[in-house]
């Protein structure tokens, strides 16, 4: 089932994604060579904490025997498509590291994702993370009212498939609000007008995972990374997007990582 949320709680919802936005911020301040992905994600808890937030992703539950998440932050380099386990393995010169962040705060929540580059990263590289993130932007311009998921995925599809880039299929974007995970599904992949109307006051993640090869995955022992099956390399990206007065608004910001960034 599908909540529509009132402006109220849109405006309540703003406030946990930006907590993410900022946690990200504090951590893009962190990505450089050498400092290890457990150094980013107790930096991103305690700031969650401060800030009068909930980490969202630590304790998620497993699936069957595997165990809980036990991070902050999902943390998935080179090839790690996503739901990476942060390690005490230091980022090299040369990776590609997305980071996924998610917090609740008044009962909402936040969750969103950037992919970022270390020391000299390949033009190819660069390319698949810009790449990405222009999919992302191309399935925002189609949530308008009246349209449906379909016109969202396929603008993805279409977008990153132009570049001969593999579509991951098995994890896609989702609704969010009280819970993490909420209806509808938001797939990366799929044909225009199919699936559920978009609405007023609809509030959607959405999130293309993008891999430089093959489509295909893999899961690690770990019972959590997700891999790409021929080891290229993947990104991703993810905004927070809600429908107002029709069209999409960002709720999300990239503006704090952009300034951590440029500042460095
Ligand atoms: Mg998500
Ligand atoms: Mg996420």
């Amino acid at each position: 089932m599908i909540y529509l949320k009132t402006r109220e709680e849109i405006e309540i919802m703003r406030e946990s994604v930006l907590l993410v936005s900022r946690t990200l911020g504090e951590v893009a301040k962190h990505v450089k060579e050498g400092v290890t992905p457990i150094f980013l994600d107790k930096l991103a808890e305690e700031y969650i904490r401060d800030n009068g937030g909930t980490p969202a992703f630590k304790g998620y539950k497993g699936h069957g025997n595997v165990p809980d998440f036990p991070a902050t932050l999902c943390i998935s380099i080179n090839e790690a498509v996503v739901h990476g386990i942060p390690t005490n393995n230091p980022l090299k010169d040369g990776d590609i590291v997305s980071v996924d962040c998610g917090a609740k705060k008044n009962g909402f929540f936040g969750d969103h994702a950037y992919t970022f580059a270390v020391g000299n990263v390949k033009q190819e590289h660069l390319h698949l993370i810009e790449n990405t993130k222009q999919a992302l932007y191309k399935g925002i311009e189609q949530m308008v009212s009246g349209n449906r998921i379909g016109d969202i995925s396929y603008a993805i599809q279409n977008y990153a498939e132009s570049f001969g880039y593999g579509v991951v299929r098995e994890l896609i974007g989702h609704g969010l609000g009280r819970n993490l995970h909420e209806d509808p599904e938001v797939p990366n992949y799929g044909k225009r007008g199919d699936g559920p109307k978009l609405k007023e006051g609809m509030v959607l993640a959405i999130e293309p995972m993008i891999n430089l090869g093959t489509k295909q995955i893999k899961h690690l022992n770990d019972g959590w990374t997700v891999i790409t099956a021929d080891g290229k390399p993947s990104a991703h990206f993810e905004h927070d997007v809600a429908i107002i007065n029709g069209k999409p608004e960002i709720l999300s910001t990239y503006a704090y990582i952009e300034d951590a960034l440029k500042s460095k």
